[in-house]
């Protein structure tokens, strides 16, 4: 339960409100973790908060973390200036199953900041390239300047990554594909019997992806979600993250759709 302290080693200021840090321990080890997983961060005495590691696992020196500032806890955060520290406990919770596709066609469905937590699964797999069929990126984004990691869809599409990104409204400047995310999964032109899925987004957007991909014949036992849920613990012992039988930051974020759809489907459970 004590934080570790980790020195902001470089800080780099993604859209209006969100920042990705390069964290190094103070002292001791680095973070060894698995795509999908999230550490309990801090900064000062406002509060520890959930965030995905959104880093690549295979150069495990910095704990990359990108961050919104959204409340007390996030907005201190993101105050933090490379030479100042920040708590880290963790890494936490369950991973996005990219063993388990290999030899599958694999859609990743991200939604704003959605995509930082998908992005060592990409990584991953981008560097295992040849044990995957289609590797398929749909994002979305309210607007061009929210996009995340632009500069990297370039890099993503040449090392054979389909990528396809849209917004829900731009200027006319903006030359790329308007409207909600879920209208790329038809543009995709998936085959159901081989794709496999991974979406991270508002819970909402997962739910419409989840449809869309149902629609186009994916099963639900191959879809995986990341969940957002209050955590304040994140081992498993405060329960402030349960939905139904299961605790959010020990069992997940990440999740089979199968199994949390019936949870999700009761309102306020
Ligand atoms: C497993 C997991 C991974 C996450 N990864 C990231 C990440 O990589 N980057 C990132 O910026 N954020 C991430 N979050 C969300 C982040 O934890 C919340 O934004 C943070 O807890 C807000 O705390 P706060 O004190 O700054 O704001 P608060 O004052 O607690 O809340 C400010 C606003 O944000 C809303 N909010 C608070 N917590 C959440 C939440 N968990 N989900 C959705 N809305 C929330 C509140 O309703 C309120 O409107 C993750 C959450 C979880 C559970």
């Amino acid at each position: 339960m004590v934080p570790r302290r980790f020195r902001v080693a470089a800080k780099r200021r993604d859209t209006a409100d969100t920042w990705t840090f390069e964290l190094e321990p103070a002292e001791g080890d680095t973070i060894r973790f698995v795509p999908g997983q999230f550490t309990m961060l801090s900064a000062g005495g406002a509060g520890e908060v959930p965030i995905s590691i959104s880093g690549d696992p295979h150069q495990p020196e910095r704990l990359v973390q990108t961050v919104r500032a959204v409340g007390l806890a996030t907005q201190a955060i993101c105050r933090s200036e490379p030479g100042g520290s920040l708590g880290v406990r963790g890494p936490f919770g369950s991973a996005w199953p990219i063993e388990q596709l290999e030899g599958a066609d694999v859609v990743l469905a991200a939604g704003g900041i959605g995509l930082p937590p998908l992005r060592p699964a990409l990584l991953t797999m981008i560097a295992r390239r040849k044990r995957y069929g289609r590797l398929v990126l749909l994002y979305g984004a309210r607007s061009p300047d929210t996009l995340m990691f632009p500069e990297e869809h370039v890099a993503w599409s040449e090392s054979g990554v389909e990528v396809h990104v849209t917004v829900d409204s731009a200027g006319p400047e903006w030359l790329g594909h308007v409207g909600v995310v879920t209208r790329l999964i038809n543009r995709a032109r998936l085959d159901p019997a081989r794709t496999s899925a991974l979406s991270c987004g508002p819970e909402v957007m997962m739910r419409f992806v989840v449809a869309g991909l149902v629609d186009q014949g994916v099963a639900t036992d191959r879809i995986h979600v990341s969940l957002e849920r209050n955590m304040q613990c994140g081992i498993g012992h405060c329960g402030h993250c349960q939905l139904g039988p299961t605790l959010v930051c020990r069992d997940g974020p990440v999740y089979r759709w199968s199994q949390v759809a019936p949870w999700l489907a009761i309102r306020e459970l």
